[in-house]
């Protein structure tokens, strides 16, 4: 099976990239800079984010060439280093989960949040989408944010910027025909970041983010340990990595039912980033 090789490849790559993603996590970057920081409004989730995101009309219609008229995308700053953590005072984290949609994980996931009426940001592969557009819809009517995670999760250092271009470009495509609207935000696999990325990312109107915490959900290390990972690095700010696709996440699955409640009854409010109009 194609889909094997990949994720087997895939853990390979990982091992060697996770230092990557862990390399600049010792500098934080605000979340959508200083006009997010000033912005007195409570963050988006509940009622006022399934307004927001409410699906459009032709959202589960056939992609086809003669789909509705693509949105123009605000170009944004380039920046040099994704973002990773969010801004804003008081316990406030954001949940994140790459890699999917998968039906035998992302339901499962998609109950736990909705259990605690959380809202939480799904990076998704655009083949994925593809395969299980009825994913990225439920995420849609249920308030979630949907980012962009390339097509088919290569490592963008090991392309060139067509390339790249097409993996992100083709996947945003999916998402607004699929979510109702562009992804606002933008996640190299494994945390492996270039300067064409930030560039193009920008350029179709998408901010790079990172994380704060990896859960390590993808090495399978227990349910155990990722409810530790996840408790004891929890903290304001707080960007959590989790996986709902590329191997087995039943561990993944079963961990979230114990630590998000945890989090909630430690205080923290898990939040999603306020849409960029
Ligand atoms: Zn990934």
């Amino acid at each position: 099976m194609q889909k094997d090789h990949f994720f087997t490849r895939r853990r390979m790559l990982l091992a060697g990239a996770a230092t990557l993603g862990a390399a600049g996590t010792a500098r934080g970057v605000l979340a959508g800079g200083a006009t997010e920081t000033t912005r007195a409004a409570p963050p988006v989730s509940g009622p006022q984010a399934r307004q927001a995101l409410k699906p459009s009309a032709f959202r589960l219609q056939p992609l086809t060439g003669d789909g509705p008229p693509h949105t123009e995308p605000r170009k944004l700053k380039v920046r040099r280093e994704p973002i990773l953590q969010i801004s804003g005072r008081g316990r406030r984290m954001m949940l994140t989960f790459d890699d999917g949609p998968n039906p035998d994980y992302t339901p499962h996931i998609l109950d736990a949040l909705d259990k605690y009426d959380v809202r939480a940001m799904f990076f998704v592969c655009g083949e994925c989408v593809a395969d299980y557009p009825e994913l990225v819809a439920r995420m849609a009517d249920e308030g979630h944010v949907v980012g962009n995670h390339t097509w088919t999760h290569p490592l963008l250092t090991t392309l060139n910027r067509k390339q790249i271009h097409s993996e992100m470009k083709r996947t945003s495509d999916i998402i607004e025909h699929t979510y109702g609207e562009p992804p606002q935000w933008f996640r190299a696999p494994y945390g492996a970041w270039n300067r064409a990325a930030f560039q193009l990312g920008a350029e179709m109107g998408m901010e790079p983010m990172a994380w704060t915490v990896d859960t390590t959900d993808w090495m399978e290390p227990g349910t155990d340990t990722i409810i530790d990972r996840v408790e004891s690095g929890a903290a304001p700010g707080v960007v959590v990595l989790s996986h709902d696709a590329g191997g087995d996440r039943s561990e993944t699955v079963h961990a979230i039912r114990e630590w998000l409640p945890y989090l909630l009854d430690s205080g923290y409010h898990l939040t999603v980033p306020p849409r960029r109009v």
